[in-house]
């Protein structure tokens, strides 16, 4: 089975296609800047990357030159477009509709639709990805793989904020959690290669990236996860502020004069580790200023790991104790040094690691000594995989 995988942006498409019988990428690459001068397709096969500068107005023109490039002579893989026989998007919020990875029919568009008011910057493109397929392939399942749907099985203790509850009734406004796909992911990975049932084991998984989460997960089950009702409560990002007092908000709108773009801009974007260093949001410049005696760029970096230990603690205490911790994403995956401020100390919970194997960058490896109680794994996350498969699985009950 050749699965299309898409994660279509405000201006960009990536795009990636699984032979499913191997798991193997037989092609993948990016569209940016759709609709603004210079585009570009950028486009990758058996490693070799060519770039294509081209005229791209809106994502069917995007989705149309993806499918082009993927029949090409010289740059594609398929000899026919209807060797694909399924697509999987990726959406990021399905609200508590969407539990699990859906087909998209009217009716789920429609839902998709209604739920634009909590990602409205996010769901939006990805419709014009999907409503772009339906018209270019029309007849090939589609199927629609949620950031949320992971941490639908929280309890409402875990997901309800101290609020009068009428809104939550009324706009939904509760914790949902994000990145959901790769907490999925890196769990499921760490109990095969731990050799054990995912329903056996307390898993804490920390996709540290850019944006940055942790998620506690009980028998394969999210039980708590660090974002929230959107992608900027929990952990200090690269520039978005993460947990604050809620009161600083109403204090800078008086004392500042800042309206509401303001606030979601200083918050998203101004704030985090870009903000505390007052130098990059890019983890590998700060860990080099801080080397260099870049006092703020340490202090940045010692508030991530302080926050990221103090929601390991707490994911414990969620658990009930803990068999494995898993680091992923460009930092988790790539930072000795982080993975190491981040475990000591939290030596007396059964996590040891082991300073040699911490070395590793990029690949799956276990960083903890033999006698660690606790497992830590470092795995790399495959989100597109993961849609690809949950895509496959579903597409097959209607092919
Ligand atoms: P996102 O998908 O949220 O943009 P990624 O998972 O790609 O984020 O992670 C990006 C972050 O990972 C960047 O801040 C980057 O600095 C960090 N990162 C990548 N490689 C390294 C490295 N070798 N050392 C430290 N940080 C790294």
């Amino acid at each position: 089975m050749k699965i299309l995988v898409l994660n279509s942006g405000s201006s960009s498409v990536k795009y990636q296609l699984f032979d499913m019988q191997q798991e193997m990428v037989l092609a993948k690459g990016l569209v940016e800047r759709i609709g603004l001068e210079g585009a570009v397709l950028n486009h990758q096969k058996d490693g070799e990357k060519r770039s294509f500068q081209m005229d791209i107005p809106d994502h069917s023109t995007a989705i149309k030159m993806v499918l082009d490039f993927l029949v090409d002579n010289e740059h594609g893989v398929l000899g026919n477009i209807d060797e694909i026989n399924a697509v999987g998007h990726r959406l990021v919020h399905g609200g508590s509709e969407f539990a699990r990875s859906v087909l998209i029919d009217s009716k789920v568009l429609e839902t998709v639709k209604k739920l634009y008011e909590l990602a409205p910057l996010h769901n939006p493109p990805a419709v014009k990805g999907i409503e772009a397929c339906l018209a270019i392939l029309p007849g090939v399942p589609q199927v629609a793989v949620f950031d949320t749907a992971f941490h639908q099985t929280m309890p409402p203790y875990a997901y309800l904020y101290g609020l009068p509850y009428e809104l939550y009734e009324k706009y939904g406004i509760r914790r949902y959690g994000f990145h959901g796909t790769s907490h999925k992911y890196v769990a499921q990975r760490g109990a095969e290669l731990l050799g054990r049932s995912l329903k056996e084991l307390k898993i804490i998984t920390c996709h540290l990236g850019n944006g940055a989460s942790i998620a506690a997960v009980n028998g394969g089950r999210s039980v708590d996860t660090s974002m929230g009702f959107t992608p900027l409560e929990g952990l200090t990002m690269g520039t978005r502020c993460g947990i604050i007092d809620p009161a600083i908000v109403t204090f800078l709108m008086e004392k500042e004069g800042l309206d509401v773009d303001d606030l979601n801009e200083l918050m998203n974007k101004k704030s985090g580790v870009l903000g505390i260093s007052g130098v990059s949001s890019d983890f590998r410049d700060l860990e080099q200023k801080a080397r260099e005696g870049h006092q703020r760029s340490q202090l940045a970096l010692d508030v991530f790991a302080y926050d990221v230990k103090k929601y390991i603690g707490a994911y414990v205490a969620a658990l009930g104790g803990l068999d494995l911790l898993v680091f992923t994403a460009g930092l988790g995956e790539n930072s000795p040094e982080m993975r190491e401020a981040v475990c000591s100390g939290l030596e007396y919970l059964g996590i040891i690691i082991d300073r040699d194997k911490n070395q590793a960058r990029g690949k799956e490896t276990e960083i903890s000594t033999g006698n660690s109680k606790v497992k830590v794994f470092v795995i790399p996350t495959n989100e597109e995989l993961m849609i690809a498969k949950d895509t496959q699985e579903i597409a097959a009950d209607v092919i």
